[in-house]
């Protein structure tokens, strides 16, 4: 799972901070900065909520690439 987060959407209003918060904070302006763009599996229910909960549709989310074999 990738985690791209659109800051020109961001609007600061922190739910992702609140529901994921080893994934997403907040910078110095007050709009979402993400920690980890591939997180563990085991945040991949937060980040999903935190994604459906994003009042400004901020944050996408993509599945990892498929490895080369
Ligand atoms: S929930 Fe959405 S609008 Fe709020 S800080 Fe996170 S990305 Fe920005």
């Amino acid at each position: 799972m990738l985690i791209t987060a659109d800051r020109d959407r961001c609007i600061g209003a922190g739910l992702c901070v609140l529901t994921a918060p080893d994934v997403f904070e907040h910078d110095d302006d007050g709009l979402v900065h993400v920690l980890e763009q591939e997180p563990d599996a085991r945040l991949e229910g937060d980040v999903r909520l935190a994604q459906q909960l994003c009042p400004a549709r901020a944050l996408a989310l993509e599945s990892a690439s498929p490895q080369s074999t």
